[in-house]
C-alpha cells in the first residue's frame, strides 16, 4: 500500500472557520495516525475572492494548533510550488486541461456571455427554494479542430469545459457517506479552465491531489454533489481515485449551519473571545467523530493515537459553546502556571490598576475560570471594595448574621492590627491562634472576615489569600467600613 498522504487545500479567502480547521485536523490525524505525510497547499485560482492576510491566518492557526507540515510554502519538496498561482505560471493547468482535450474528455468553448445567458433557468429547490441554474448545452462540442484552431488565432476568449456524458451513471465512494450515484444529464459540463488562463478550483484541485499523490481527501460536505465530476476527471486521465471522506455539516444550536452570524464561527473568533488553542482543536475534533471509549478530554498526541476516520458521523455536529467553555476551562487548569499567567495578565491588568501581586491574584484565579474574560468578574473587588449588602454576613452554616459578625470583626480587628506579617500562612496561623482561644468554629470568624475584606458571595480564595494580596492596610480598612456597615445598618 502507498504511503498515506493527506492535504489542507485552503483557499484565501477570509477567517478559519471551524470547519475548515476541522477538515485540516482530521486530514493531519489520518495522516499522523498512519504515519504518512501532511500537505499545505493554498488554492488561490479565484482571484476574486481573495483577501490580503488571509495566508497569514492559516499559517498562525497552523502553527497555533500545532499542525505542522511536512510539505508546503516554505517546506518546498518535489511536489511544489505549493501554491496554486505558482503553478499557473508554470502553464501546469493548461497543459493537463490540453491532454483531456486531446483524449476528447474536456473541449473548447467560445460561448459568449449573451448566449451563455440565455441558457440559464430557473428551477424549484427540494427546500421550495427557487435557484438559477445554468446547464450548457455542448453547443460547442460540435466544432471541428478546424474551427477551433481558427478561433484561437484569431485570438477569441474561450474557457475549456469537462466533456461530460449525457447518459448513464456516475457512481463514487465516499467513506463516510457510502456509494453516491447520480444521473449524468446532472452532471455540467463545468469549466476547467478560465476565460482569464486560470483553471477552476475544480480542476486545479483534482490535478495537484493527483500530482501530490494524495491518498485521502478530506473536505466539507459541500463538496459531496461535486465528487462525480472529479471522479470522472479521475477517469479520463487514468488516474487512481482518492479516498474521499466528506465530514458532517456543523451547525449552531438553532441546527442551522454555523456561519459568522454565530459570533464563533472561526478560529480568530474564538481566540478572541478568550479560548486557549488546545481547547478549540480538541473541541473541533469531536465535531463529528468520538473514540470508542468515549474520553472526551484529548490532546493531540491521543488524538493521533485515537482518530479512527471511520468513525466520523454522516448527520450534522452541533457546535455546543457551553461545551467548548467547558472544555477549555479544563484546559486551563492544566496550563503551566507561568503560560497561564502570560495569556492571564493582560486580562487582570485590565481591572487592576492597584500596585498588587498580579501573580498571586492569578494563582488563585486558574483553577475558577472557564475562558480569560471570565477573570474580570472573579477580581474586582481587590480594585475596589464593592458596595455590598450587609445580608451576606448570614450564613445559616457558619451560624453567622449581622450580630455575631459585628462581634466578631470588633473583637479580630485589635489583633490584625498588632499583627505584621500579612502573608497567607501567618494570617491563617494567628487567626487560628484566635479562633481556638475564643472557642469559636472556624466559619464563624472566617465567613465574615472574608465578606468584609471582598464584598462578595463568592471568591477565588479564602480570607487568609485575600488579605495577603491586598495587605495590611487595606484589609484593615475594609474590616472597619464591614464594622461600620453593621453598626448602621
Ligand atoms: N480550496 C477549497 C476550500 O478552501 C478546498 C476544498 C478541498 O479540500 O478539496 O474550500
Amino acid at each position: 500500500m502507498s504511503k498515506v498522504r493527506t492535504r489542507f487545500a485552503p483557499s484565501p479567502t477570509g477567517r478559519m472557520h471551524v470547519g475548515n480547521l476541522r477538515t485540516a485536523l482530521y486530514a493531519y490525524l489520518i495522516t499522523r495516525h498512519a504515519g504518512g505525510d501532511f500537505i499545505l497547499r493554498i488554492e488561490d485560482t479565484d482571484q476574486k475572492r481573495e483577501m490580503e492576510g488571509a495566508v497569514d491566518i492559516i499559517n498562525r492557526t497552523l502553527e497555533l494548533t500545532g499542525l505542522d507540515y511536512d510539505e508546503g510554502p516554505g517546506k518546498e519538496k518535489d511536489c511544489g510550488p505549493y501554491v496554486q498561482s505558482d503553478r499557473v505560471k508554470n502553464g501546469l493547468y493548461m497543459e493537463y486541461a490540453k491532454k483531456l482535450v486531446e483524449k476528447g474528455e474536456a473541449y473548447y468553448c467560445f460561448c459568449d456571455e449573451e448566449r451563455l445567458n440565455s441558457l440559464k433557468k430557473t428551477i424549484k429547490s427540494e427546500d421550495g427554494t427557487e435557484k438559477e441554474i445554468s446547464v450548457y448545452d455542448k453547443h460547442c462540442l460540435s466544432l471541428s479542430k478546424e474551427e477551433v484552431e481558427a478561433n484561437l488565432k484569431a485570438g477569441k476568449s474561450f474557457v475549456i469545459r469537462q466533456n461530460n456524458p449525457s447518459e448513464g451513471t456516475t457512481t463514487f465512494h465516499d467513506d463516510i457517506y457510502g456509494d453516491i450515484s447520480v444521473n449524468n444529464e446532472e452532471l455540467d459540463d463545468m469549466i476547467l479552465i478560465k476565460s482569464d488562463g486560470y483553471p477552476t478550483y475544480n480542476f486545479a484541485n483534482v490535478v495537484d491531489d493527483h500530482l501530490m499523490g494524495i491518498t485521502h481527501v478530506v473536505r466539507g460536505n459541500e463538496y459531496l454533489s461535486s465528487s462525480p465530476k472529479y471522479n470522472r476527471l479521475y477517469e479520463a486521465f487514468g488516474w487512481e481515485i482518492p479516498e474521499y471522506i466528506h465530514c458532517p455539516l456543523i451547525t449552531d444550536e438553532n441546527h442551522k449551519k454555523l456561519s459568522k452570524r454565530s459570533g464563533h464561527s472561526s478560529f480568530e473568533d474564538l481566540l478572541e473571545q478568550g479560548f486557549v488553542a488546545e481547547a478549540v482543536v480538541n473541541f473541533v475534533a469531536l465535531l463529528g467523530w468520538s473514540p470508542e471509549d468515549n474520553q472526551e478530554i484529548m490532546d493531540l498526541g491521543e488524538l493521533i493515537k485515537k482518530f479512527d476516520y471511520h468513525h466520523i458521523n454522516k448527520s450534522p455536529a452541533v457546535f455546543d459553546y457551553g461545551k467548548l467553555k467547558w472544555m477549555n476551562g479544563e484546559y486551563i487548569k492544566k496550563m503551566p502556571f507561568d503560560d497561564f499567567y502570560k495569556m492571564a495578565e493582560p486580562y487582570i491588568k485590565e481591572v487592576i490598576k492597584k500596585p498588587l501581586d498580579l501573580k498571586k491574584i492569578a494563582g488563585l484565579v486558574q483553577s475558577r475560570i472557564e475562558i480569560f474574560p471570565d477573570i474580570a468578574g472573579h477580581i474586582d473587588f481587590f480594585e475596589a471594595l464593592p458596595d455590598y449588602d450587609i445580608a451576606m454576613y448570614r450564613h445559616k452554616k457558619m451560624k453567622t448574621d449581622e450580630d455575631t459578625s459585628l462581634t466578631v470583626l470588633k473583637e479580630v480587628l485589635p489583633v490584625l492590627k498588632e499583627h505584621d506579617d500579612y502573608s497567607n500562612d501567618a494570617l491563617y496561623e494567628r487567626l487560628k491562634a484566635f479562633i481556638e482561644e475564643k472557642g469559636y468554629k472556624n466559619g464563624y470568624v472566617l465567613w465574615p472576615l472574608r465578606t468584609a475584606v471582598s464584598g462578595k458571595e463568592m471568591t477565588p480564595g479564602g480570607a487568609t489569600e485575600i488579605m495577603e494580596i491586598l495587605g495590611k492596610e487595606e484589609s484593615i480598612r475594609r474590616i472597619e467600613d464591614g464594622i461600620r456597615r453593621l453598626e448602621t445598618k
